[in-house]
């Protein structure tokens, strides 16, 4: 068991000492948790491959789920990715910093145990202050799977990240909650058109407002391309349920069913007639702006897992903007069986 530390860090000026500590460990071969945009880091040196290698054994993640590379410099990213396409370069012009992944060409000094064998690395310039500040003072790309077990809602606190990896990593700095609170879009530009394989941040609108026609691909499809979409994600321990949306009547009935099997039930809602809903011990109201979903979903998963819900009614939302990227991560967390995607 490593002591794990939670080490306070300012948002917009992080302290030097702080970041420089942070980067040692990291020389040293060992993990850091980090703040980003989107959600928490897990963070190793991308170009130490026994750091890396710790990474799978800390989340539990399959070897073959591949790792997006953070970088904070136009050096650092010529270390990792062979040239990029032109429309790849303008999507990172448009949205770097920010929740884009780009997926492109490795060169040889990025390790196949980062890349789960594919000769393509997935990359990132997360907008964040701390986490570009680590990334700088250790000098080289940082990979940053999201900071927690595999499986388990992603983190958008370091407290979630405490939860999940406390005895597994040496530190975790906490810059406060994540703004977007979803993880990046991974868009794979080494294809014409490029290929959207995870929503995340960004929507398809957004990245076809800049490159014109984008593939959304196939689910199996994407699953060839992109292993990690594979497997069971960002699920919490209670079995998660969709429901449409619906008056305050039918959920009432819901509840009691699921009650009478004896089960806690747990609500998640947006819709504003539902609010008034009291029959659940564990209710949770979410604005209906996507924005709002998108940034409290994780936490409200986790919520009400500890409250020990067993079952975690959640009513869709329309597939628009964020909402698709919602749906899309509330989809797989109400899954069953762990491979079946
Ligand atoms: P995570 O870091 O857990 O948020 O997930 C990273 C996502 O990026 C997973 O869905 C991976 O399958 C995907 N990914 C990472 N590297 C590649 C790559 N080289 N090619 C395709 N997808 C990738
Ligand atoms: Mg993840």
């Amino acid at each position: 068991m490593i002591e794990t530390r939670i080490q306070v860090v300012d948002r917009e000026q992080p302290d030097p000492a702080v970041i420089a500590e942070a980067a040692d460990v990291l020389k040293r071969g060992g993990l850091v948790a980090f703040p980003t945009e989107t959600v928490y880091g897990l963070g190793a040196d991308a170009l130490n491959v026994d750091a890396v290698r710790k990474v799978f054994q800390a989340k539990g993640r399959p070897s073959d789920n591949p790792m997006i590379v953070h970088f904070s410099s136009h050096a650092q990213l010529a270390e990792l990715a062979d040239e990029i396409s032109k429309k790849g370069m303008m999507l990172a012009e448009t949205f770097w910093p920010g929740p884009l992944t780009l997926v492109v060409d490795r060169t040889i000094l990025v390790s196949e145990v980062v890349t789960g064998g594919l000769e393509t690395v997935a990359v990132r310039m997360p907008d964040h202050p701390v986490a570009l500040a680590l990334i700088e003072a250790l000098g080289s790309g940082i990979v940053g799977p999201s900071a927690n077990l595999s499986t388990r809602p992603s983190p958008t606190t370091a407290i979630h990240v405490l939860e999940d990896l406390k005895g597994r990593i040496e530190l975790i700095l906490d810059a406060g909650p994540s703004d977007i609170g979803i993880e990046s879009t991974v868009v794979d530009v080494t294809v014409d058109p490029p290929q959207i394989l995870r929503l995340g941040g960004l929507t398809a609108e957004m990245i076809e407002s800049v490159i014109g026609e984008v593939q959304i691909g196939r689910d199996d499809d994407r699953l060839k391309r992109s292993p990690g979409t594979r497997y069971r994600h960002y699920a919490p321990r209670a079995r998660v349920v969709l429901i449409d949306q619906c008056d305050r009547e039918r959920l009432e009935v819901l509840i009691q069913q699921y009650r009478q099997e004896g089960n806690q039930v747990g609500c998640i809602v947006h819709s504003g007639d539902l609010a008034t809903v009291e029959s659940s011990q564990f209710f949770h109201v979410l604005p209906s702006d996507t924005e709002f979903l998108a940034r409290y979903l994780y936490r409200s998963l986790r919520e009400l897992d500890q409250m020990k819900a067993d079952v975690i009614l959640v009513e869709k939302v329309r597939e628009e903007g964020l909402g698709a990227t919602v749906m899309d991560r509330l989809r797989k967390a109400a899954r069953s069986t762990p491979d079946d995607a």
